[in-house]
């Protein structure tokens, strides 16, 4: 999938392990949230009014899924599989909680790897930071910012 970034962990570059694995798992059937400020660039980026990628989810703008593929709108893929490759198509403006992903809160707000990912083991250990910005982006969405 989309989600490779060479990102630099205690001085060290790592490779995450999405496009090494040709994963696109985390954008099949999925329940991405998108703040309003996310989804007016995204609209402007592709052209495509609202709600042609996003609904509302108990209030909240989510991404939609593809009717076909099951997979989000923008994923460019050619089965509905959820071990098929697929590519974002809109990598660059993609919404944070996309490129937060696999790290997640939990219950206690702690950010921790989703159990989601199947390749989970190869992400760096989230930090308190992540935890914070997590946070940050969930006040966002609530407030419709
Ligand atoms: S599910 Fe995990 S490994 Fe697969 S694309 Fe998403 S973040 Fe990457
Ligand atoms: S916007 Fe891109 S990264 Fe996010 S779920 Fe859709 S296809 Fe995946």
């Amino acid at each position: 999938m989309f989600k490779w970034e060479a990102v630099p962990v205690r001085g060290m570059v790592t490779q995450l392990p999405c496009i090494p694995t040709g994963c696109s798992a985390c954008c099949r059937e999925t329940t991405m949230p998108v703040t309003e400020a996310e989804a007016k660039r995204l609209s402007r980026r592709t052209g495509m009014q609202l709600d042609s990628f996003t609904w509302e989810n108990n209030g909240i703008l989510t991404l939609l899924n593809d009717e076909k593929t099951r997979a989000c709108v923008f994923l460019l893929t050619a089965s509905s599989d959820v071990n098929a490759e697929g590519v974002c198509s809109v990598y660059e403006v993609r919404p944070e909680g996309c490129r937060k992903y696999p790290i997640v809160l939990n219950p206690k707000d702690e950010a921790i790897l989703d159990e989601g990912c199947p390749h989970r083991e190869n992400f760096p250990e989230p930090s308190e930071s992540d935890a914070i910005e997590l946070l940050n982006l969930e006040e966002r969405l609530l407030r419709k910012q």
